[in-house]
């Protein structure tokens, strides 16, 4: 399972060419990651919006890459927003994120986002100060979820006591408050919710369902409009199998349900990392096999300052290894011969570790061989701790 991560030929043959001191090195197939985005969008009834959620991964050359398939961009900085908006000119943004400052809902107003999702009354109450134009509005609100569900997610954003969004019982108040004259200048289009990272199709819907239904029920209750809905992220990206992928075609087909009892519902989402995850790559070289207390432990440059998804999430990075038969030196090489090996970093901890204890390759693993680290195309190197230890940066290699 470890093994059969599905390397494309592209980054196989790109890390094989590089030279020992580029390494480690960032690999990201643009042409694969264009791929599978247009299939998610096929997947996905025509009127649901799709905005891909940058701070998953950044890069320029995604954000590009992405431009002709999503209807948008998620951004929750005001960094974010003035990279988006170089990266890919013209597109549409999305601008969410709790504690936003002042000068950063400035820069949304002047730089002209076309959704802004308002996380409490006194950030409501800021961006009205500051709108100098008409500001369409979402209140993201902290719906509960069902036990099940919260139970089920890695990753909890809302549905229990969190810093995001606004509590339902104060939606009341957001409401009378953009009602009043000092809101004169936002117009709230509906409700953006985004509760949990890791669910699979089914759960999504369930959400996506609940969230739909609280709205309406909402915009009854107060006799207004409420056309928008924004679902969130959170597509589920399994590790531990990295031939699995969320269901797209039983969303989409769930979502065309939901706007079906709901004509005219503007419905978005907003995924990050099941959209970008599998396109990258992070690659580097074996620079030692050592035993210890029974254990084996391969030492390879580089570490989780550079990919930090393993120890964050607690999970064995999938990899392949590329073997390298030119060993330079004079001595023995040093080689793993156990069942399991543990694949760590250059970094000073014990907690600097991409896989534990894994089933060793059948290839073997040996100083030298290179190995490439599958599922790093998002909250890898952008969530890193870089400065650590101070090792060269990884290059960055987009290919298309
Ligand atoms: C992070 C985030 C997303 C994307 O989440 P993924 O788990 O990467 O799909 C979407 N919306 C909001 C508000 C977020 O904070």
């Amino acid at each position: 399972m470890i093994t059969s991560t599905m390397i494309t030929s592209t980054i196989r043959d790109h890390i094989t060419v590089l030279h020992s001191d580029e390494l480690p090195a960032y690999l990201y197939d643009l042409s694969a990651l264009r791929k599978y985005a247009a299939a998610v969008r096929a997947a996905l009834p025509a009127e649901v919006e799709l905005y891909y959620a940058a701070k998953a991964n950044p890069e320029s050359g995604i954000l590009a890459a992405l431009s002709t398939v999503v209807t948008g961009y998620e951004v929750s900085s005001g960094g974010e927003l003035t990279h988006v908006r170089k990266a890919v000119p013209g597109a549409p943004l999305a601008f969410g994120g709790p504690g936003k400052t002042s000068d950063e809902i400035t820069l949304a107003v002047e730089g002209g986002v076309e959704r802004i999702h308002v996380e409490s009354e006194h950030e409501l109450r800021l961006l009205a100060a500051r709108a100098t134009r008409p500001m369409d509005v979402l209140l993201r609100v902290n719906l509960p979820l069902d036990a099940g569900t919260l139970h089920a997610v890695p990753l909890a954003m809302g549905g229990r006591p969190t810093p995001f969004g606004i509590d339902p019982a104060r939606i009341d108040a957001c409401l009378a408050l953009l009602a009043g004259p000092e809101c004169r200048r936002l117009r709230l289009r509906g409700i953006h919710a985004h509760l949990a990272s890791g669910l699979d199709a089914a759960a999504q819907l369930t959400v996506a369902q609940r969230i739909v239904d609280w709205t309406m029920h909402l915009a009854r209750r107060h006799r207004i409009r409420l056309d928008e809905v924004n679902v969130g992220g959170g597509m589920a990206v399994d590790y531990a199998d990295p031939a699995a992928r969320f269901d797209w075609t039983a969303f989409g087909a769930g979502l065309a349900r939901i706007l079906d009892r709901h004509p005219g519902l503007r419905l978005r989402i907003e995924p990050g990392r099941a959209l970008t995850a599998y396109c990258g790559w992070y690659a580097t070289e074996v620079l030692d096999v050592k035993r210890s207390h029974g254990e084996e432990f391969a030492i390879l440059r580089g570490g989780t300052h550079h990919l930090r998804t393993p120890a964050a999430r607690g999970h064995d990075q999938p990899f392949t290894v590329l073997p390298v038969d030119a060993w330079p030196h004079p001595w023995p090489r040093p080689a793993a011969t156990a069942d399991a090996i543990t694949l760590a970093g250059q970094l000073c901890t014990p907690k600097d570790i991409l896989a534990r204890r894994v089933p060793a390759p059948a290839s073997g693993l040996r100083a030298g061989d290179r190995v490439a680290f599958a599922m790093a195309g998002a909250y890898a190197w952008n969530i890193s701790h870089h400065s650590f230890l101070m090792h060269p940066r990884p290059g960055t290699h987009l290919l298309s």
